[in-house]
């Protein structure tokens, strides 16, 4: 396939109904896009590799031992040196700990999350799940690339901004270019993500910030145009889920302390809208069962839909039990803090109502929904990158002339 220059544009938690606040990108063709079940950190790789969590394997930020040594095992040596199980003891430790030590040797984009609800008896036994940033080589593994790692090994001259600290995501920090010359260019904003985060995404604050969003991508299209002509490149403007305001909001730990059950005497990980137990034993898995089942919002992922949603099974590693939220109700005390403060949420199964991300093109789209991994094999294919790895892609190539 023919090399065309590609403007892509990628704007984090964008909800597909959203899109009837921006004009310019309403012009345009779109579809909604469905997302995977779980954070953003089991959407990323989905995006710029083009599989899913079943095959890329990063599934949460942290699983149960991976390796021999993870970042905390040396605590082994300590067994009772920490018996204290205090939320903000634990976050202050963790945040410390990741900042000076973890960082040394992996540096994820998602970073480590607080483990503020994990006690500190159960650390030695995690590890990290992501350990590099998503454009370093090898990201995932030898046999997995991505569109950074093929871009680069194909010599494309290439202009990505945003996508590293400082001013990470934010719109008016971008760095932009003027496209002659440039095979792809890459404009990472994550500020979308934060706005709904912190006022939800149809709020005042959030239109406005879409308003800008639609002037940015705009502007930008319109240098590509006056360079190469309409027909002469191809955009991609997408997001990897939508944003659901939250309406509900449950302490699990309280909840299994009503129910007779101390939540610090199980192996657990919580994020914002998931929750994984590795129960120790049959009665544990039971009892954990029949506390949850008495939660309404959340859902037990059971073993027919991990292939069905393309999740990344092996419950050693990702937890026995996965369970996850309805739309609108989140978990407090979670990986990302307490939880309190927040007024919109993703991570939630695909179909929920507002968890379709978008995906537009100024190119005739092929099918009525787009998936992450087809986000990654459209733009290879518009920048006529030939790929063809031993692992099956899961994405399709669904834009055409
Ligand atoms: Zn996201």
């Amino acid at each position: 396939m023919k090399k065309r220059p590609v403007l892509s544009i990628f704007a984090d938690g964008v909800r597909y109904d959203s899109i009837k606040y921006m004009p310019f990108v309403s012009s345009l063709n779109s579809v909604p896009l469905e997302t995977v079940l779980g954070y953003s950190i089991t959407c990323h790789p989905s995006m710029y590799t083009g599989v899913y969590p079943d095959k890329h394997k990063i599934a949460f930020h942290w699983v149960k031992g991976k390796k021999e040594k993870g970042p905390y095992t040396f605590l082994s040596y300590f067994p009772d040196f920490f018996p204290f199980s205090n939320p903000y003891v634990q976050a202050v430790a963790s945040h410390f700990y990741a900042k000076f030590f973890l960082k040394k040797k992996a540096s994820p984009f998602m970073g480590y999350g607080k483990l503020l609800n994990l006690p500190m008896k159960y650390w030695n036994h995690i590890d990290i799940n992501e350990f590099k940033y998503w454009d370093e080589d090898n990201y995932i593994n030898n046999e997995i690339k991505t569109i950074f790692e093929l871009v680069r090994k194909n010599n494309y001259s290439h202009h990505i901004s945003n996508m590293h600290k400082p001013n990470l995501g934010r719109l008016h920090s971008i760095k932009t270019v003027q496209p002659k010359g440039y095979d792809w260019v890459y404009y990472f904003i994550g500020e979308s993500d934060h706005v709904s985060h912190e006022y939800t995404q149809h709020s005042d604050e959030g239109i406005a910030f879409l308003a800008k969003l639609d002037e940015f991508i705009k502007e930008e299209y319109s240098k590509f145009e006056k360079e190469y002509s309409t027909d002469g490149f191809d955009f991609y403007f997408w997001s990897d889920h939508g944003h659901i305001a939250i309406e509900k909001r449950i302490d699990l730990y309280e909840f299994f302390r009503n129910n007779g059950v101390n939540l610090k005497n199980v192996f657990h990980l919580v994020d914002s809208t998931t929750a994984r137990f590795w129960p120790k034993n049959e009665t544990q898995k039971a009892k954990i069962m029949e506390v949850m089942k008495k939660i309404s919002e959340a859902s037990l992922v059971e073993d027919y839909e991990y292939e069905l949603l393309h999740l990344a099974k092996d419950s050693n590693l990702y937890g026995e039990l996965f369970y996850y939220l309805e739309g609108g109700a989140v978990f407090l005390y979670t990986i990302h803090g307490f939880g309190n403060d927040v007024k919109s949420m993703h991570g939630y199964h695909p179909d929920a109502t507002g968890n379709d991300g978008l995906f537009v093109s100024n190119r005739h789209i092929k099918y009525n929904k787009a998936t992450l991994p087809d986000v990654f094999v459209s733009k290879i294919k518009s920048l006529g990158i030939d790929y063809e790895p031993t692992i099956s892609l899961d994405g399709r190539n669904i834009v055409s002339r």
